[in-house]
């Protein structure tokens, strides 16, 4: 059976040149990068080069650039530290968070007490500026704001230059979670102000295991895993160096090809949207995934009939996708995102469809899909295309 891989948002193939670029330096720069003698500082030399890499794409300086072990690490270094070391008394989130950053968040809630304060998105997934504002501006508390730059399920981007320019203005930190944006956009955070950003290589073609944090340095972050002084004292253990590496390959793919990459899958989300909507009665898109605004990696569909089995029958059928992230998909509740985008109606009755592409997916994995999907729409009767979309 031909397999087709539907779900980038997840996870995406590792690229061929990154495998070689790893299997490389495994084989020859095995040393300890914090050894002293050549074998050591021939590692030492291939992180720095690869820190030298991402700062340049941020423009930031080394650094501010902390290699950790993924996204959740990066965001729970950032969220905690923040409350136990720099003195922050008050956050600032919305639902709409992954769970390693909602998770951290209420970690600091229940054991250092801290002050929390969720701001509800509307029905297509937008947090209101003038809310979090408000809220910047309701109290004196040393606040961390925490707000992701483009939503994991539905795709929505938010803007963090503005989001950066109001914490800045009201003297806030600020957070975003760039787990989904990183590599497949440009960042410059010389113009957005942002505070502290977090990113996974295998969102990116890179390897699993391996990310890092932007740690604005002015703010004076310390880190929360203590031992040796690897990463500047700001998070100690030593180095993978090959993953580094992978992160470095991974992102210099992406850079190079961004704009061939960018069109290739917007063209592929609208042709996407286009099949679906033409041939599966009913269906909707959940949040503002079908606008062009959205990130282009994430469409997220509403199928009109209720089927928990879908993304089981999917896989049986060869297509892999889910319904919401990975880290919820096993769960049997909605994700805390579905919640808030769908009505209580649209939640009993339909069933939600996360589907993420990458550059290697093709049009005729979308042909595939949307004729399993009518293959497996039949045997649904189809009474509730009325129910009202939020
Ligand atoms: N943040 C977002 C928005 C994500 O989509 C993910 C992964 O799904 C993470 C954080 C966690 O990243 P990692 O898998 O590297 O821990």
């Amino acid at each position: 059976m031909n397999k087709i891989y539907l779900d980038n948002a997840a996870t995406t193939p590792l690229s061929e040149e990154v495998i070689d670029a790893m299997v490389a330096t495994m084989k020859i720069n095995f040393g300890n990068p914090s050894s002293t003698h050549s074998f050591g500082q021939e590692a030492k030399i291939l992180i720095e080069n690869v820190r030298r890499q991402v700062a340049d794409y941020l423009h930031v300086t080394p650094a501010e650039i902390i290699f950790t072990s993924c996204g959740t690490e990066s965001n729970n270094m950032i969220i905690k530290s923040s409350v136990e070391h720099l003195g922050v008394e008050r956050i600032i989130s919305s639902p709409l968070e992954h769970k390693c950053v909602s998770e951290s968040i209420l970690d600091m809630k229940n054991r250092k007490g801290v002050e929390v304060s969720y701001i509800r998105p509307n029905e297509k997934g937008d947090i209101d500026l003038n809310k979090l504002e408000e809220l910047l501006k309701a109290s004196d508390k040393k606040t961390l704001v925490s707000l992701m730059h483009a939503n994991n399920e539905i795709g929505n981007i938010s803007d963090i230059k503005k989001i950066a320019e109001l914490c800045k203005a009201n003297n806030a930190l600020f957070h975003s979670d760039t787990v989904q944006t990183m590599a497949h956009m440009n960042l410059d955070f010389s113009d957005i102000q942002v505070d502290f950003a977090s990113c996974s290589a295998h969102k990116f073609h890179g390897p699993k295991g391996v990310g890092f944090a932007f740690i604005r340095k002015s703010t004076g972050l310390k880190g929360i895993i203590t031992g040796g002084p690897q990463e500047r004292s700001l998070r100690a253990g030593t180095e993978n160096v090959a993953g580094i590496v992978g992160l470095g390959k991974a992102l210099e793919i992406s850079l190079k090809n961004m704009e061939a990459y960018t069109n290739h899958m917007q063209g592929i989300k609208d042709y996407a949207i286009e099949k679906l909507s033409a041939e599966i009665p009913g269906i909707k898109f959940n949040g503002r995934s079908s606008e062009k605004e959205s990130l282009y990696t994430v469409l997220n569909a509403l199928l009109p009939y209720k089927n928990p089995l879908i993304g089981l029958q999917l896989d049986m059928k060869g297509i892999a996708i889910s319904q919401g992230s990975a880290c919820s998909s096993g769960a049997a509740k909605p994700s805390m995102v579905m919640m808030m985008v769908l009505s209580e109606d649209e939640m009993d009755t339909c069933t939600p469809l996360r589907i993420s592409f990458s550059h290697l997916t093709s049009k005729e994995d979308i042909d595939a899909l949307v004729s399993a999907l009518k293959e497996i729409s039949k045997d649904f009767v189809i009474e509730n295309t009325n129910v009202e979309h939020r």
